[in-house]
């Protein structure tokens, strides 16, 4: 039997609550198709802070670093808002952990299920059908340039940069236009060359790797046009292509095309080990109540099936199963229509894993 070591990091907030019915959908698939998940937990972001006085403790990210992948919650909270940047959960945890794991490229799919094209808040004949794959940077660019603040004549000073070396643009600009390859072939890059030097230089270099992949499309958008595009015309897109930031602020916007943000999924992937965790946040104004949809932490899931053990079989077993859920009617709060079952947390859990049983 297959075994594969998978470091549990369930963070904050409804961290708690999404990552256990994940970590039973893996289970199933497991006995599925012979093979066993170790499972090990570890602290991070706040619970971390709370407990051991940092946000990313060094017995956290060897164990990372000792799996074969990540499943992570979220992690932050208004508990931990005012302390210092760097002992912040999301500055102090979430970018050392992307960091320290090499994980370069963030893969968000956008997919609207055809059974939630009523619960997007935009009209059905612009979303129904969409399907597309952000490719977000996400160890360089905005946040992870030099910040600093200093003293004032007003008072203070701060400030944050955004730097891209041509080596860190090729790396992520080959994954998408190899991601294109696979799809519709259709790439699209996003920047702000109009503006910034960075992006520039972002511009140029994903223009000059295109002469390598003569079979993809490809078109250059400014990140404003493309948040204006993205909910005039989604089906448009195939991949998306952009810096840290923008993919960060571009992904929330497109969630809503999916239903909720809690629909959507994440793998982060660039290094030895992967890490998958759902694109949304702690959602500390439904923490504890059983409300928090777990199906983008079960469809992230089914992504490190997909990226880091290769068993499609048992992702397509996965997302079949939430589709069929789905079918039958049941939502959490977040997606509910008139007509709809509303369920919890651990219902949609539970009805996830019955659907792959019995498969
Ligand atoms: P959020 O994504 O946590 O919540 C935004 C809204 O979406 C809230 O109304 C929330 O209830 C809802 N929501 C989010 N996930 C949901 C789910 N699975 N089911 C149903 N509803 C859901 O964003 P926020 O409120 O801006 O941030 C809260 C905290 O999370 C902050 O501390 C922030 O820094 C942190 N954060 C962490 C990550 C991460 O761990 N990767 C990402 C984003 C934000």
């Amino acid at each position: 039997m297959v075994k594969y070591r998978i470091a549990v990091l369930p963070g904050d907030g409804i961290g708690k609550e999404i990552v256990p019915p994940a970590m039973r959908v893996l289970e199933l698939i497991g006995d599925k198709y012979g093979m066993e998940f170790e499972f090990k937990e570890a602290l991070v972001g706040g619970a971390a802070l709370d407990l051991v006085g940092v946000p990313l403790p060094d017995d956290t990210l060897r164990l990372c670093l000792e799996s074969d992948a990540v499943l992570l919650g979220a992690i932050g909270g208004p508990k931990w808002d005012q302390l210092p940047t760097h002992l912040r959960p999301e500055v102090g945890a979430l970018l050392p952990l992307r960091k320290k794991l090499a994980l370069y490229a963030n893969i968000r799919p956008v997919i609207l299920y055809d059974e939630l094209v009523a619960a997007s808040t935009l009209k059905e004949e612009v979303v129904a059908g969409t399907d597309m794959v952000v490719i977000r940077e996400l160890t360089g660019g905005l946040y992870f340039g030099e910040k600093k603040r200093e003293k004032h004549p007003t008072g203070e000073k701060a400030f944050d940069t955004l730097v891209y070396t041509t080596e860190e643009i090729e790396r992520i600009a080959r994954l998408a236009f190899e991601t294109a390859r696979m799809r519709r072939k259709k790439l699209t890059s996003v920047d702000k060359a109009n503006v910034l030097e960075s992006g520039r230089l972002w511009r140029e270099t994903v223009t000059r790797l295109a002469g390598e992949y003569p079979d993809v499309e490809l078109e250059h958008m400014y990140v404003d046009n493309c948040a204006m595009q993205l909910v005039r015309a989604p089906k448009q897109f195939d991949v998306i292509v952009t810096e840290n930031t923008f993919g960060d602020i571009l992904t929330d916007q497109a969630s809503m095309i999916s239903g909720s943000i809690g629909m959507l999924p994440s793998a982060s992937i660039g290094g030895q080990v992967g890490l998958y965790e759902p694109s949304h946040g702690s959602a500390p104004d439904i923490a504890g109540q059983d409300k928090a949809n777990p199906l983008a932490t079960i469809l992230s899931a089914a992504m490190m099936l997909e990226y880091s053990f290769k068993h499609y079989q048992g992702a397509a077993d996965v997302k079949r199963a939430v589709a069929e859920v789905l079918k039958k009617g049941y939502r959490t709060g977040d997606l509910a229509q008139e007509g709809n079952k509303v369920v919890g947390t651990k219902e949609m859990g539970e009805l996830v894993a019955g659907a792959i049983r019995t498969d």
